[in-house]
């Protein structure tokens, strides 16, 4: 897999999978442009800093995906500095778990807004670049968006959206040589998955096949398949790296 003069715009990407996503693809010779919210900036620069100096190219733009003026900006921010934009990795998210009986209108609006309506914002402004350069866009989707999941009625409806965006998307964008996919992981070692309550973890690595949790890497590895030529007749796909979980 070679990313050479490929431009990827990575969402999320201070921390957690995001991070990962930049740094891997960062080293398969992409230039990667990095986003994540305001407060974040202290951890954008470091990740900056770390690519640079083992010889990637890196360059980060601030922005909250769930507002559409800001994700805009941002777009041509990137298209000005990096000249375009060629793959798009659609990965920042995040929960606000509560049963439905107790879940507010802001706990659903939050998480519908910044990982549904998010995907919407990024594929919108980068799709033009991305037909221009017959790019890719891959989506974190959950294995949770197939299955449902206690406490996350507003997580898995945004992942469930997810799934039928890129379905719907890559139908159309097929006939410009654009490929949209979708990852869905299962159980993955990072921030979010600390907060899970002990027992449900040991019940999770009970019912996950590979016995245990994905790392960030794993997930990683397969967002630079479908972001690669290696991947060039799929399109429209959901790639589950769950360790056997969803079975
Ligand atoms: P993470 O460590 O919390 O990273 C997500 C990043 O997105 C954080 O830096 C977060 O910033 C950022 N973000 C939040 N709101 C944003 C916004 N409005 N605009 C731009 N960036 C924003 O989570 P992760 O575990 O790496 O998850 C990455 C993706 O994988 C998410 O879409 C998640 O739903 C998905 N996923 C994760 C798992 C898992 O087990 N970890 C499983 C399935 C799917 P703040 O921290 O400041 O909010």
């Amino acid at each position: 897999m070679n990313f050479k003069n490929k431009v990827v715009l990575i969402t999320g990407a201070s921390q957690g999978i995001g991070r990962v996503i930049a740094l891997k693809l960062a080293s398969l010779g992409a230039t990667v442009a990095l986003n994540d919210i305001r407060s974040q900036e202290g951890n954008l620069e470091a990740l900056k800093s770390e690519i640079l100096n083992s010889g990637g190219s890196a360059e980060y733009f601030m922005a909250d995906v769930s507002k559409f003026a800001e994700v805009e900006i941002m777009t041509k921010e990137i298209e000005s500095k990096l000249s375009k934009i060629d793959i798009l990795v659609n990965n920042a998210g995040i929960c606000r778990d509560k049963t439905f009986a107790k879940m507010t209108p802001e706990e659903w609006g939050s998480v519908i807004d910044i990982n549904l309506t998010g995907i919407f914002n990024c594929a919108k402004c980068a799709l033009p670049s991305i037909v221009l350069n017959k790019g890719a866009i891959v989506n974190i989707s959950s294995i949770v968006g197939q299955r449902g999941n206690f406490g996350q009625t507003n997580y898995s409806a945004a992942k469930a959206g997810i799934i039928g965006f890129t379905k719907s998307l890559s139908k159309e964008v097929g006939r410009f040589g654009v490929r949209v996919n979708a990852i869905a992981p299962g159980f993955i070692e990072t921030k979010m998955a600390e907060v899970i309550p002990e027992e449900m973890k040991i019940t999770v690595k009970k019912l996950t096949s590979l016995g245990r949790f994905g790392t960030p890497e794993e997930v990683a590895n397969t967002v630079a398949f479908l972001a690669s030529d290696d991947a060039s007749f799929i399109t429209g796909s959901v790639i589950n790296v769950d360790g056997g979980l969803s079975i």
